[in-house]
């Protein structure tokens, strides 16, 4: 991507996720304005996800398949955690609450 990595600044944070792998990722809020809007910047290949897409997108395959019995994309709020490198920092419950707002913008329940 052309862009490169965008900056871990204003109000973008790091998520990350499990599923068929996992991957991380640094969400933007200020591009999350539609519930499919590519919002969510892998670290290692740089493009951009919607967030439902983001959980399903890896560069390392599983090695426990079985746990994805089940598995929908579309419960991806489930899926998609904060980084666990804000776990235990100050900037953890702040992050949190972000990450509930934005899994709460255009799904409501
Ligand atoms: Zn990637
Ligand atoms: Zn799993």
């Amino acid at each position: 991507s052309a862009q490169g990595l965008l900056r871990e600044s204003g109000d973008a944070f790091q998520v990350e996720h499990q599923c068929l792998g996992k991957c991380q990722g640094l969400f933007v809020p200020q591009f999350y304005v539609a519930p499919n809007a590519p919002c969510v910047q892998c670290v290692e290949c740089q493009l951009l996800f919607s967030p439902q897409n983001f959980v399903m997108h890896s560069h390392k395959s599983s090695d426990k398949r079985t746990c994805h019995w089940g598995f929908d994309s579309a419960k991806w709020p489930c899926y998609l955690l904060l980084a666990r490198k804000y776990l235990g920092s100050a900037d953890e419950p702040r992050l949190k609450q972000l990450l509930e707002q934005m899994k709460e913008k255009f799904h409501y329940q």
